[in-house]
């Protein structure tokens, strides 16, 4: 595997448990702030270490490679992201409970609270938590509330 590729794979591999869809999958227990930093260090120093190495090899300035190789791992973190994100999610949006009072998710019927990451249905506008919700729409592409059907985005690349 080239470097930008391994570098992409490694920071997806970060993403995916720091975002809520990992949890169901790679998630393995809760970790420390400090790995997750230390991970995003490891990362950037693989990355200033390519473009050093591309830069003496290509007679190029480092700040220039630097920027071919952030751009590099971008593309490559993009497609992996694309091709991992559970589609069982499509047409739902990971949104942050604003108010103080959250109201309660219509699944466990227990409150979100203020802060919480929790799943927004796209269509109705419909809350739950993630993993209540994530249960449902693995079987139904509806809103388990109100019934309407999930219009999943359409992206393009
Ligand atoms: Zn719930
Ligand atoms: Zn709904």
């Amino acid at each position: 595997m080239d470097m930008v590729k391994q570098i992409a794979t490694l920071q997806a591999e970060t993403l995916n448990r720091l975002r809520n869809w990992g949890r169901y999958s790679t998630f393995d227990g809760p970790r420390t702030s400090d790995d997750e930093n230390m991970e995003w260090i490891m990362r950037d120093a693989m990355k200033a270490e390519l473009a050093m190495s591309r830069a003496r090899e290509t007679n190029r300035d480092f700040e220039t490679t630097y920027m071919d190789v952030q751009w590099e791992v971008a593309v490559e973190l993009a497609k992996i992201l694309a091709e991992t994100i559970d589609p069982a999610f499509a047409g739902t949006d990971g949104v942050k409970i604003e108010e103080e009072d959250g109201g309660a998710c219509g699944i466990c019927l227990e409150d979100m609270e203020k802060g919480e990451e929790v799943r927004e249905m796209g269509v109705c506008g419909h809350k739950f938590h993630d993993h209540c919700i994530f249960q449902w729409v693995k079987r139904k592409q509806n809103c388990p509330l109100c019934r309407c059907a999930l219009e999943p985005k359409k992206y393009t690349f």
